[in-house]
């Protein structure tokens, strides 16, 4: 059994799904991101986010799997900061969904002003419903910039608990100061970019499995939806116990979610 809790399954076929089911997926979790073009209007938007709380959990449930979401404008479609705020005043009207988590994936693309503007939008959006918080961070050569301007962005918000918000896409540079500083960590593998199963499981053994979880991020692009069975098996490959195959794959991402509230497993 393994939950993926950050794959955007929008852009994946039902084929996806049945391999996933088959290779012991259970649940998913979502979040709103960028669909391959930008939007041209807020509603663009409204129908994304009805996409992504009525329709995908229906079409997951014909394989016997949860889909949960996250709602947020993107960091990449967040550079007009008023058509960014139209798409944020659109969220609160989802909230009432029983499979919406929180706010997600928020974060920084370029590391830019208007950028860390809506970022903080969102941050007073998750405080003030009490929500938890999926966060992006950017690529490469600003990966670790980015990744500190976040943390002080969430620590400006005294209501937000580091506890609560998990920090994606971390590498080995970027995975010591997110988990010292309290938040969860998330490690996105990608086939060559980004970080491979390999390299996740490089990273636990020099980090331990504590607040930790594995996720395919799989989208539009070159990605793989079975990315986390396949570190489940170097895991075992290596010699890990299934004890600890199962706390990064199962374990962990259900702890960190079940906070909501209104995580479910299949
Ligand atoms: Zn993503």
């Amino acid at each position: 059994m393994y939950i993926d809790p950050h794959v955007h399954m929008v852009s994946r076929t039902t084929d996806d799904y049945q391999r996933m089911a088959l290779a012991g997926c259970v649940a998913v979790t979502e979040p709103a991101f960028w669909a391959g073009y930008d939007r041209s209007s807020p509603a663009g938007f409204f129908d994304y986010f009805r996409q992504l709380t009525d329709f995908e959990p229906k079409r997951a449930a014909q394989y016997g799997i949860r889909h949960h979401t996250w709602l947020c404008i993107n960091p990449k479609e967040a550079e007009d900061p008023v058509f960014a705020k139209e798409v944020i005043s659109l969220i609160p009207q989802f909230l009432k969904c029983e499979t919406v988590l929180g706010i997600g994936e928020i974060g920084l693309n370029k590391n830019s002003r208007n950028e860390l503007e809506i970022l903080d939008a969102h941050l007073a959006l998750a405080a003030e419903h009490d929500l938890l918080v999926l966060v992006h961070t950017p690529h490469l050569e600003d990966k670790l910039k980015g990744t500190r301007l976040i943390m002080d962005a969430i620590k400006n918000h005294s209501k937000l608990d580091p506890g609560r918000v998990l920090i994606d896409h971390i590498e080995e540079h970027t995975v010591r100061p997110v988990l010292e500083r309290g938040f969860w960590a998330g490690m996105t593998l990608y086939p060559d970019t980004k970080c491979t199963p390999q390299r996740a499981v490089d990273i636990f053994e020099m980090h331990g499995t504590e607040r930790l979880w594995i996720n395919s991020a799989g989208d539009w692009g070159n990605s793989d939806p079975l990315a986390v069975p396949k570190a489940q098996i170097e895991m075992k490959a290596r010699g890990h116990t299934l004890d600890s195959v199962r706390k990064v794959s199962f374990d962990n991402p259900l702890k960190f979610l079940s906070q909501s509230g209104r995580f479910r497993i299949a």
